[in-house]
């Protein structure tokens, strides 16, 4: 009987012991597990039995596909702003105060700022172009506005495009283009139509005056023949101005000559031969009034050029024709065919005329660009020709050279490169 209370007693002893012994493990283990649910590091997971093990696992899962999906977004971040880092526009986000919080090479390039050194700086701190400060103080702007971007002088203008864009809360977009080749080329396209339409104007008033005088004057039979042949040399002039912009359009719109395409030289050089002769002889009253030489070194005469023949005789006419058009009556005109040292081909139109000032030559090939505008006028020019002829040379991947001195003549040069021509003998 004794001994039945005292098994008894033991009995819950050890129970209370095993309990509190399960209990403290118990809590070791949860511990364990808070302990690393603080830092969740996936790399240091306790190993843990029962019920503890079985969170432990589904917390890790959780933990797992919660860094997955932020790495995943992460990267779609990355490759976000990375789409945008390439792109050839300029972006910038501005933030609620207009504080710079992220912007692509591109933006910093064009705006002069700097693309991590500036993060969090006011744009309106950095940028103090008053055409920007006073666009960014607009509430909607709906047009974008071209100010000077990075590295802008007025011998070399760089313009940028900004368009202002809120999005978010508060926040703000900012686009920006380099439209300087836009703008440069809307400049030569207005200074087109007004150099053209007044070419074509001067002509067509001085035709319409002597249409008028025909019409109401009563003119002697000779008078008359004088008049009708004013009005021919100006409806001439008109015509050769729509030649050479339709030449012009022409070399603009068509593909770059092809190298199977040939022209024989030599019968480039008689067609220009003929044609200065005749020139001369226009200018000179029915005699050829200018010394005209055209020589061929003798490897070369068989020579042919790969390209368009229209464009290279239109181009070699041009020359020819200036040559003689600015040189008095009298003067040489020289036109020499021969090799360079480099294999090229090298035609030279030379002449002893007025020449030109050297602050001139840079321009000459500048469509309507004339050193003397009424001598130009007064020989049938159009202020054309030698834009023709630079445009020429670079369709065959060539060049021209011009080299002149006031008083001493001036020379010419076609250079075609070895690739553009052929001969047997050379
Ligand atoms: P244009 O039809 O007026 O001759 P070009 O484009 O052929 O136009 O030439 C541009 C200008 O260059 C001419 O107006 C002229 O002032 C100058 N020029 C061209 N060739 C010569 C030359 N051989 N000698 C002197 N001046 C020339």
């Amino acid at each position: 009987m004794g001994d039945k209370p005292q098994s008894m007693v033991y009995t819950l002893a050890g129970a209370l012991l095993a309990a509190l012994v399960w209990m403290l493990s118990d809590m070791w283990r949860g511990y364990r597990v808070r302990a690393w649910l603080r830092h969740g590091d996936l790399a240091m997971v306790p190993h843990l039995s029962g019920w503890w093990g079985v969170l432990t696992e589904r917390a890790r899962k959780l933990l797992r596909e919660r860094e997955r999906s932020i790495d995943a977004s992460e990267q779609r971040l990355k490759d976000f702003l990375s789409a945008i880092q390439t792109s050839p526009n300029g972006v910038v986000m501005l933030d609620k105060q207009a504080q710079i919080e992220w912007c692509n090479q591109t933006a910093a390039a064009q705006l002069g700022i700097h693309a991590e050194r500036d993060v969090m700086q006011r744009i309106g701190n950095l940028m103090r172009d008053p055409v920007f400060t006073a666009y960014m103080s607009l509430e909607q702007p709906s047009e974008p506005v071209v100010i000077e971007g990075r590295g802008h002088r007025v011998d070399r203008p760089v313009r940028i495009s900004v368009q202002r864009h809120r999005y978010g809360e508060g926040k703000q977009l900012l686009l920006t283009r380099d439209v300087t080749v836009v703008e440069q080329a809307e400049a030569m396209r207005r200074d087109f139509v007004a150099n053209v339409s007044h070419e074509i104007r001067t002509p067509l008033t001085v035709l319409s005056g002597f249409v008028e005088t025909i019409q109401t004057l009563p003119l002697r039979e000779e008078e008359k023949t004088h008049y009708l042949s004013l009005m021919a040399t100006q409806a001439h002039r008109m015509q050769g101005l729509v030649e050479d912009l339709l030449t012009l359009s022409r070399l603009e719109g068509s593909p770059v000559p092809s190298m199977r395409q040939s022209f024989p030289l030599s019968r480039l050089m008689a067609s220009c031969e003929q044609e200065a002769k005749g020139l001369s002889a226009s200018l000179g009253q029915g005699d050829v009034s200018h010394h005209i030489h055209f020589v061929v070194n003798p490897l070369l005469t068989d020579a042919v050029l790969m390209g368009e023949g229209r464009e290279l005789q239109s181009a070699l006419s041009n020359l020819v024709s200036n040559a003689v058009r600015y040189t008095p009556a009298g003067g040489d005109v020289h036109v020499s065919v021969d090799q360079g040292i480099d294999g090229s081909l090298l035609i030279e139109v030379r002449d002893s005329g007025a020449g030109i000032a050297a602050e001139h030559l840079p321009r000459l090939t500048e469509r309507f660009y004339r050193v003397d505008r009424s001598r130009s006028r007064e020989s049938g020019g159009t202020g054309l020709g030698l834009a023709i002829v630079k445009h020429v040379m670079q369709r065959h991947g060539g060049s021209l050279h011009i080299a002149s001195e006031v008083g001493q003549g001036s020379c010419f040069k076609l250079v075609f490169p070895a690739s553009r021509w052929m001969s047997t003998h050379a």
